[in-house]
């Protein structure tokens, strides 16, 4: 009697100690998603998201492969990235979509099936054994898959519980819709809206970070002031609907004549300003040519009238100092200033012309060469 009570506390206390072991077990494995968790609420930069997620929750949750893909139909998850620097390969993990795959909206979990699910994980070498891919959904709108692999068989199988996935996907789903918000807000808030380029308030912020690139590589900055001659008569003579609509194909010509990466703005009324990276005083002034030619060979049709307009243009240009990073403070100003005054004689001299405003260079450098 008393042996087959010493027998039954003995497989108790195993028991009982197997139980807390697991509740021990549990509960780190929650600290560690609450841990991941938060810090990912931190985080306000897509690209930090991303990171978090690809790089971070492999040891986190001790995964062998982790991707995220997202729904990128207009590419402005690209071009949000790309602006900040991100470099957009799968091989990271990261898969951006320009169409929806209906494998993407079905949850799986379950043994990894190659035909499936191989364009989910293709930074990895080797196959994952076991899969859980989980649509990202917010308010009913697909927005990607977060998918998670193990080498493992049992690792993920469709009787395990998945409140845990449940509820990471949900977090991560929150975390990527309010940034995608912010970034749209951003993303409009630097647009001009009657012309769809750039506004001035991008200029401003653009132009510090433009002139630490040009010092960072040793490459020449040049700036382009636009404006458009006689514009107030335009207004007179086709009211102002013409005159808007003479902005916006002006806007968009220009444009068309820059390259992607250069800063375009609307600066303000009928004035426009470019930044053109890497590029001396000769490349811009042969640039600001083909720009005058452009506009000048333009027919704008306002109300069945065929209407021609010509900007004159001034450029300025940056050289940078390649024995000093630090940037004088008002280079930003002497540029501007300086293609602005080289616009003023523009306009003095005939209008429909390009006028050069010459070199604007660090102070240190000017006091060198005297
Ligand atoms: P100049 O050759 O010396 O540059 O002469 P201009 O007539 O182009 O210059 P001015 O500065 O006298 O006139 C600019 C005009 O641009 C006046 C203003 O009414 C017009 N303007 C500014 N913003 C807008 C806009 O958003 N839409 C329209 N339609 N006109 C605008
Ligand atoms: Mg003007
Ligand atoms: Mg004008």
């Amino acid at each position: 009697m008393e042996e087959d009570l010493t027998t039954d506390l003995v497989a108790l206390q195993s028991h009982l100690e197997t139980m807390l072991e697991r509740i021990q077990r549990n509960s780190a494995t929650l600290r560690k998603f609450q841990a991941f968790e938060i810090r990912l609420l931190k985080l306000n930069a897509l690209p930090d998201i991303i990171d978090h997620l690809l790089e971070e929750a492999k040891n986190y949750f001790d995964l062998d492969a982790i991707s995220l893909c997202l729904l990128d139909e207009a590419g402005e998850i690209a071009k949000t990235l790309n602006d900040s620097g991100y470099s957009c390969s799968s091989k990271n993990g990261l898969i951006l979509l320009d169409t929806l795959k209906p494998a993407a909206t079905q949850p799986y979990i379950g043994i990894y099936r190659n035909a499936q699910y191989a364009d989910f994980f293709p930074h990895i070498e080797r196959q994952p054994a076991s899969v859980a891919i989980t649509p990202l959904t917010r308010r009913d709108k697909f927005m990607g898959t977060l998918n998670l692999g193990s080498y493992q068989l049992d690792r993920f199988d469709d009787k395990m519980a998945t409140d845990f996935i449940e509820h990471l996907s949900s977090v991560v789903g929150v975390c990527l819709e309010n940034n995608l918000h912010v970034e749209e807000i951003r993303r409009v808030s630097y647009l001009d809206a009657l012309t769809g380029v750039n506004n001035r308030r991008f200029f401003e912020q653009r132009i510090g970070e433009e002139l630490k690139r040009s010092q960072r590589n040793a490459a020449p900055l040049s700036c382009q002031f636009f404006d458009i001659d006689f514009f107030k008569s335009i207004n007179d003579k086709y009211g102002h609907q013409g005159g808007d609509l003479v902005l916006s194909l002006v806007a968009t010509t220009i444009k068309h004549q820059l390259r992607d990466n250069d800063v375009f703005v609307r600066y303000g009324g009928e004035e426009f300003v470019a930044l053109l990276s890497n590029t001396d005083e000769f490349e811009a002034l042969e640039t600001a040519e083909r720009v005058r030619k452009a506009i000048q060979t333009l027919v704008i049709a306002v109300n069945d009238i065929s209407v021609s307009v010509t900007v004159s243009i001034g450029i300025s240009n940056y050289v940078p100092d390649t024995e000093s990073i630090v940037i004088d403070s008002d280079a930003a100003n002497l540029l501007i200033k300086a293609a602005d005054s080289a616009l003023y004689r523009a306009k003095h001299n005939g209008r429909n012309r390009v006028e050069n405003g010459g070199i604007v260079a660090n102070k240190r450098m000017l006091s060198n060469k005297v």
